[in-house]
């Protein structure tokens, strides 16, 4: 590794000067058909049953589309109701907390249920920062074209008429609620690039923006006093005998009791699907990013968009090996960093889209042999970050990356001096449950925010375009569902009937795969050890 450094060094004179092309329309779709994940045919399989039967989705999640519940309808008493409320959300990351906020404001007793802490998620690991026109000489029809070329075209166009429009908005809100975010001495906001966007547009609080979001969306949620229940998450939806989303049933982690909570509306905010390791890749995500929303919305009925179309990162920490698959911000390539392979070159634009990216970093370590080897056999390239002190003067890391900075600290690695070593990781979800402008589902009182949702990214997604979308859509479904909530009555009753009739379907097309899900955490326990605790009776 450490000649490959030297190799490195020698050529940054002659890389800082260098210009590398974007990639034309076929180059691009040649090198994405030729090494991104998704194009592997051994990933993905059709499932048979449920309101997608017949179309293409990633393995790991058929398998949990195709899995029994963890409930026995029939054993339910679903007359012993837990909580009664207008909007029941399921989750507690950002889209949820948000979606919260605005239920609450509109006038609704809000209910917030989650797996972990309030919190624990994807949303307070985000790094970047969050996308948003708000410069001179920049516009929306602008972040509209990069949203859509990114997302391949086909992303739904009035999803992304709202989440562009409503992006600078949604900067002011979090700066209203205490978010403090990067600023020039004049106190301008700094704005950074990001793959596939054509100006800087990535608004920034450190390098770590969602701890910082997190921390004044959870502030709001407790001074605003509303509910939670931690520790409990959604294993299965309600409905009512006109086919409406009347509630959900929650299982207490603590206790293994269930919870029922009958609502008026309920809004799914569940996140992704990263703990499923598409691919076998590790992945940047929490754990309890284990794809729930999208079983439990999918058993009762609503359709899913692009669930073959998953996100890798191209930069994924390849070492040490106890951060393998952490996230490496896009920011750092926004700001100068740039691939490099083991001898010394460049060989991609680094502000190219993320698929078109990572399938570059992917062609350079299988096909073409240029990868650098670790110790124990991982492959990847190397990340010039100090490129970044040598552009933007010294200080500039620190400043703006103070958490890569201290995490590589941690195993003695300086990132002023040395380069990174990357390789691509499993990342985000493009696709989800299809929701329409307003976070509604095809399921009448159901609706979804954030990650878990579909059709807002299409088939890729931009750097910072998920921090803006959680935040537009957990406002507008918040809002919505609260609205529906005042013209609905609370259901009279509640059932489990298509959870019966899911399981029949499984039955009739000879389904019996012995899993259960949703999943709710990842097992991450070794063969021998589960062999041994087998034999041992335990
Ligand atoms: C390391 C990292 C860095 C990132 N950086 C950026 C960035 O800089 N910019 C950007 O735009 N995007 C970024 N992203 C993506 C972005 O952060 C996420 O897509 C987004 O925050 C997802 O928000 P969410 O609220 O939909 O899901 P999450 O924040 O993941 O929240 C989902 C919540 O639902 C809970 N939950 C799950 N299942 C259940 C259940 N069955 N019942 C109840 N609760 C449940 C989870 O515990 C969690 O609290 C990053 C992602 C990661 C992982």
């Amino acid at each position: 590794m450490r000649e490959t450094i030297k190799r490195l060094e020698a050529t940054r004179a002659f890389r800082l000067k260098q210009e590398i092309p974007r990639l034309t329309m076929a180059e691009r779709t040649n090198l994405l058909e030729g090494y991104h994940p998704d194009f592997r045919t051994e990933g993905v399989c059709q499932v048979r049953i449920g309101p997608n039967k017949g179309e293409r989705m990633q393995k790991e999640l058929t398998d949990l589309l195709e899995a029994s519940g963890r409930l026995d309808p029939g054993r339910v008493d679903l007359t012993r109701v837990d909580f009664d409320v207008d909007v029941l959300v399921i989750g507690g990351g950002g889209a949820g907390v948000t979606t919260a906020l605005l239920a609450h404001e509109n006038g609704s007793r809000v209910l917030l249920a989650t797996k972990l802490r309030l919190g624990d998620s994807n949303t307070i690991m985000a790094e970047g920062g969050i996308a948003a026109a708000t410069q001179a000489n920049d516009s929306l029809n602008l972040h509209f074209l990069d949203t859509m070329g990114g997302g391949l075209f086909q992303n739904k166009r009035d999803l992304v008429r709202a989440l562009i429009e409503d992006a600078p908005l949604i900067v002011e809100w979090l700066k209203d609620l205490g978010a403090m975010f990067d600023t020039h001495p004049n106190g301008d906001l700094v704005v950074s690039f990001a793959g596939g966007h054509c100006r800087r547009r990535v608004h920034s609080c450190k390098d770590l923006s969602g701890l910082e979001f997190m921390r004044v969306l959870r502030d709001e949620f407790y001074n605003k006093g509303i509910e939670v229940l931690e520790f409990s998450p959604a294993i299965e939806l309600m409905l009512d005998e006109n086919g409406r989303c009347a509630g959900a049933v929650l299982l207490n982690l603590e206790t293994n009791e269930l919870l029922l909570v009958r609502a008026k509306a309920v809004v799914l905010a569940t996140g992704g699907i990263g703990r499923l390791h598409p691919n076998k890749y590790p992945t940047t995500n929490h754990y309890g990013a284990t794809a729930d929303g999208l079983v439990l919305a999918y058993r009762a009925g609503a359709p899913l968009l692009h669930m073959d179309a998953i996100q890798y990162h191209p930069t994924g920490a390849a070492w040490p090996e106890q951060m393998l698959g952490q996230l490496i911000t896009e920011a750092l390539r926004g700001n100068g960093a740039q691939l490099v392979n083991k001898d010394g070159e460049r060989f991609i634009n680094e502000l190219e889209t993320r698929d078109v990216t990572s399938s570059a970093v992917i062609r350079e370590v299988r096909e073409r042999k240029k990868g650098i080897k670790t110790p124990t056999g991982m492959e990847g390239v190397w990340l010039d970050v100090a490129l970044i002190d040598i552009r933007g003067g010294a200080g500039k890391l620190d400043r703006m990356f103070a958490g890569i900075v201290h995490r590589f600290k941690e195993y003695g690695i300086d990132v002023h001096k040395e380069p990174l070593l990357v390789f691509p990781t499993q990342h985000y979800q493009n696709g989800g449950v299809e929701i329409g402008p307003d976070g509604q589902t095809s399921i009448p009182g159901l609706y979804a925010a954030g990650e878990v949702a579909g059709g807002v990214q299409g088939r890729n997604r931009l750097g910072g375009n998920s921090l803006v979308d959680i935040f537009v859509f957990g406002r507008r479904a918040g809002k919505a569902a609260a609205e529906y909530a005042k013209r609905t009555e609370l259901p009279t009753s509640l059932n489990l009937e298509h959870v019966r009739k899911y399981q029949q379907e499984l039955a009739e097309a000879g389904i019996r795969q012995g899993l259960r899900s949703p999943l709710l955490l990842p097992d991450y326990t070794r063969p021998e050890i589960k062999k041994h605790t087998a034999a041992c009776g335990a």
